[in-house]
């Protein structure tokens, strides 16, 4: 099957899973993962209507960006380190995955020099999970409030990534927690905060994270195959 094709089916089931839970299909945005693809795959992508695609790794998505021609969208979905902010300043319009306060204030830091704002999910471990990033469930409305008060960066929601599971209702759970989680944040009213986007769901449970809220879903092998290495 070729990329369009496959873009096609995953389309069809984000529009199923969407409408089965009440919701319209509008609502959910698909960021295509293209880590480890190269630009040409990017581009086959875009030529078939999509315009976001997600990056794990800022050298890589450094060296893709300069040979994508066509003007798609990039966000960044992976860890992230301090030091490496700098060099997507700019290049990004979200970054799916800040998780500490220090990250934050670089990003805010490094966008104010080019006098942008850096729209940010914040990402939640609900599981507890020692292999992932993320703030604990118990630390994110005190990191979401420290972050609210930086001036080159707006929070716009919460992301997350569940343990990997073969069944993807074993995963609903972790869905509907951040989607809790983020009412909960709403409910504080704090100031320049929103908690429109939710960030969840991958190849394997995207229709599962639909139905639970989310808003933006990451999928990457279902469109682009499998990968070689992660
Ligand atoms: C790789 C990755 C994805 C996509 O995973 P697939 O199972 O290939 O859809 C989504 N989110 C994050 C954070 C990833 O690292």
């Amino acid at each position: 099957m070729t990329i369009a094709q496959r873009l096609q089916q995953i389309h069809s089931r984000i529009e199923a899973a969407a409408l089965q839970a009440g919701r319209s299909p509008a609502e959910v945005r698909l960021v295509a993962v293209s880590k480890t693809r190269p630009a040409a795959d990017v581009s086959a992508a875009f030529r078939a209507g999509q315009v976001i695609f997600g990056e794990n790794y800022v050298q890589e998505l450094n060296t893709k960006v300069p040979l994508v021609q066509e003007p798609v969208e990039w966000h960044f979905i992976g860890h992230l380190q301090s030091n490496k902010v700098r060099q997507i300043a700019g290049l990004v319009t979200l970054i799916h995955s800040v998780d500490r306060l220090s990250l934050a204030e670089e990003i805010s830091r490094q966008w104010g020099r080019l006098g942008k704002v850096c729209d940010v999910l914040v990402q939640v471990n609900i599981a507890g999970e020692a292999t992932k990033s993320g703030t604990t469930e118990e630390g994110a409305l005190e990191l979401v409030r420290a972050i609210s008060l930086l001036p080159s960066l707006t929070v716009k929601g919460l992301m997350t990534m569940p343990p990997f599971f073969d069944d993807p209702e074993a995963a609903r759970p972790y869905f509907r927690e951040l989607k809790r989680l983020a009412g909960m944040i709403t409910g504080e009213g704090i100031p320049g905060v929103g908690m429109k986007e939710l960030s969840m769901g991958m190849s394997g449970d995207f229709e599962a994270a639909i139905q639970e809220g989310a808003t933006l879903v990451r999928v990457g092998t279902a469109i682009f195959g499998e990968r070689q290495y992660n």
